[in-house]
């Protein structure tokens, strides 16, 4: 199909862009007409009408019109001017901490206010802290809104207001035609609006617009461009598979005898579900295309053993395997249970982390490159230019959540010396649903374990106040003078470091360790974070692994992988800042040894119904699955992936989860396309991913 020209006309083109402006839009990634008309608004206030305060609930942004009763500064931490709000159905509180002589003035009792704000808990009743406000005169108050109100993303210096008016100028320009091809048109289910009528709705929802189903992200306008960003991500994933399904890998065969010694030496056998994944992995590595393939297994259900199996199909081909882990404490974990297993094999294994000192990296990275190393272990430090794996056979990354499509890839030309590249094994313990696995990872195949190895117990997980936190220190020390060992998890490093959910700051995990190891003075508490150097937290792990700590205060540094088996008791603190999966991670911790085991999990009253919902889900469950599902309908998808932060799985309008019914016609849409028309593939990539298709790139 043709497409118009307009389609990469700049954003100078509009009137009243000039070059200021268009180099703070380039900031937002917006260079054309057409990226501005996908920079689509996050969400929308509602100032078409206003809410009686008795209809007001916490943390709902609203229009309220109220009167004055009465005023007073208060001086607390700060100065504050304090109006106490009333409309005939309740009370609520006006917080002003930037104010003068004027809005002194201004509200004095029985002064009628219209205010838009968002509604919070405060220590009596709702208040709103410095909502946008404006004193209504005697007789008609002016107009509300009648149309819902935008807010898009922005950045410093382009604000909501500047950010309307070039949309509305840039949809005045699309009215006019010729900008912006309808690539996925013909394939959109019919009940679904065209295109230019989408993005008109999504960015200027008429009056009478369905408000409810806009903010849910269920209008057939939100659907009609879900269908065309699913269809965006979908075929980017596949045209990657298919250029990947093209190039060559050495056929890894394995040796079988060297397998049989290795599975003999093993203390356990392995369950159905691991032989399985094996199995498929095998069949794979021999082949001589690179296999693309995630293995999915609960916290505990024994991936390392079945990556094992895959790095000796690689050494006993005369190959390099390489293993990557995001946490240098994960990665000196695997590095210890492989040696251990392999290195009696005749396996030599190496590890390169960012904590070696120069010349030690300089002689193993050297090691590495004369081909002395058969397996090397490592975290992002692999990813350094200098690192070159000669016969690179196979590169595993555990925990992929934590790396994004383009890091994972780029790990492909380690090896890329002649026309053959290395297979990937991706582990990740974040079961991931398979509506949001088609989307995410459509260019992988997919392995379970779907069984724990036999003879676990499952955590038996209480949900407990901060109030009554002097009872689970009692808890603590008891399973201390036990002879187990507890975890004690703390979201933060420090007070205040980084504001979570509400404001509230998490409980230091050094000012919890001090405070514990003062409530209980024959313990020996340990404390883990990310501040400290590499060096200290290996030590700090591998006393307490050794059972030469009691108890191990920790950051959620130790979410992934640390296993210490006599560990039975775990306590999260705030446990309502951290996501579902999170929890189920770090929780995964504990049950691994002949103990029962228990995982509190504190929390900070008032706990909102989000987070009630949350801790209640994590308490009546231990299956990953049905908890990463919750997760994914209570938090999006790429909070669940945690690639957000990598950029590689943010969606601007789809929910996976959401929009499940879309995908078979997606799939089925992206097959056809890049059969027929891989232009047009090219050019709604471009649209939904722009520059962020940095999946082919390094
Ligand atoms: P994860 O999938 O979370 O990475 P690990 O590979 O760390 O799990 O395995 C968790 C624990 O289970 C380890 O101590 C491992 O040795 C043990 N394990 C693995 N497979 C089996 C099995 N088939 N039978 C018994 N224990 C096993
Ligand atoms: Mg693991």
């Amino acid at each position: 199909m043709t497409r118009p020209a307009g389609e990469t006309a700049p954003v100078t083109a509009l009137p009243g862009v000039g070059q200021a402006l268009a180099a703070r839009l380039e900031r937002l990634g917006i260079r054309t007409i057409a990226e501005l008309l996908f920079h689509l608004p996050l969400r929308y206030q509602d100032r078409t009408r206003t809410t009686p305060i008795g209809e007001l609930v916490a943390g709902q942004e609203a229009v309220v019109e109220a009167n004055v009763e009465h005023v007073e500064v208060v001086r607390r931490r700060r100065r504050a001017l304090v109006a106490h709000l009333a409309d005939g159905t309740g009370g609520l509180t006006l917080r002003l901490f930037h104010f003068g002589a004027r809005q002194q003035s201004q509200m004095t009792p029985g002064a009628r206010l219209r205010l838009y704000g968002e509604a919070r808990r405060g220590q009596v009743g709702l208040e709103m802290v410095h909502p946008e406000y404006h004193v209504l005169g005697q007789g008609t108050a002016p107009p509300l809104a009648d149309a819902l109100t935008p807010v898009y993303p922005a950045t410093e210096g382009l604000g909501q207001a500047a950010l309307r008016r070039v949309t509305g100028a840039a949809l005045a320009r699309l009215e006019q035609g010729e900008l912006l091809a309808d690539i996925a048109g013909p394939a959109v289910p019919g009940e679904l609006p065209p295109l230019v009528e989408a993005l008109r709705t999504v960015h200027r929802p008429p009056p009478g617009a369905a408000i409810a189903e806009l903010a849910a992200g269920t209008h057939p306008a939100c659907r009609r461009l879900a269908f065309e960003e699913l269809l965006a991500h979908h075929a980017s994933l596949r045209r990657l598979r298919q250029q990947a399904r093209s190039q060559r890998a050495p056929a890894l065969a394995g040796d079988a005898q060297l397998l049989a010694r290795f599975r003999a030496g093993l203390p356990f056998a392995l369950t159905p579900a691991q032989e399985r994944a094996i199995g498929e992995i095998l069949r794979d590595l021999a082949a001589s295309h690179p296999m693309l393939r995630l293995l999915q297994g609960d916290v505990g259900s024994g991936k390392t053993v079945v990556a094992a199996c895959a790095a000796l199909a690689a050494i006993g081909t005369g190959w390099q395997g390489m293993l990557m882990a995001p946490t240098e404490v994960l990665a000196e974990q695997h590095y210890r249970t492989l040696a251990d297993w392999l290195e009696p094999l005749g396996v030599r294994t190496g590890w390169l982390t960012g904590r070696l000192t120069a010349g030690a990296r300089r002689q193993e990275v050297a090691a590495i490159a004369a081909g002395e190393r058969d397996l090397v272990i490592g975290t992002h430090a692999l990813f350094q230019r200098d690192v070159e794996l000669p016969r690179l056979g196979l590169v595993i990354i555990d925990e992929q959540h934590r790396f994004g499509v383009h890091q994972r890839l780029a790990l492909r030309e380690k090896g890329d010396h002649g026309e053959r590249v290395p297979h990937q094994l991706i582990m990740t313990a974040t079961p991931i649903p398979r509506t949001l696995a088609m989307t995410a990872y459509a260019d992988l195949d997919t392995s379970v374990i779907d069984a724990l190895p036999p003879g676990r117990r499952p955590v038996k997980t209480a949900v407990v106040s901060a109030g009554r936190r002097a009872e689970v220190v009692e808890r603590v020390a008891v399973a201390c003078r036990e002879g187990q060992q507890v975890y004690w998890v703390c979201p933060r490093i420090e007070e205040g470091e980084s504001e979570g959910e509400g404001g509230r700051a998490g409980r230091a995990a050094i000012e919890a360790a001090e405070w514990l190891q003062a409530e209980c003075p024959d313990l020996r508490v340990g404390v883990l974070h990310g501040r400290l150097r590499a060096r200290e937290k290996e030590a700090e792990m591998a006393r307490f692994q050794a059972g030469d700590s009691d108890v191990l205060v920790a950051t959620t540094v130790i979410e992934v992988g640390v296993d210490v088996p006599n560990a039975a008791l775990m306590v999260i603190e705030n446990a309502e800042l951290l996501g579902l999966s999170q929890l189920h991670q770090l929780r995964g911790r504990v049950g691994r040894g002949a103990h029962d085991s228990v995982c509190i999990l504190l929390y900070e009253p008032p706990l909102s119904e989000h987070g009630r919902a949350r801790l209640t889900t994590l308490r009546d469950t231990s299956d990953g699955f049905r908890i990463a599902e919750r997760d994914l309908e209570l938090r999006g998808p790429g909070e669940v992936l945690g690639t957000r932060q990598a950029g590689a799985m943010a969606f601007r309008i789809a929910d996976p989860m959401r929009d499940a019914a879309l995908l078979p016609r997606v799939r089925e849409t992206a097959d056809q396309l890049l059969a027929e028309d891989p232009a047009a593939v090219d050019a709604l990539v471009q649209r939904w991913l722009g520059a962020g298709e940095r999946y082919g790139e390094a």
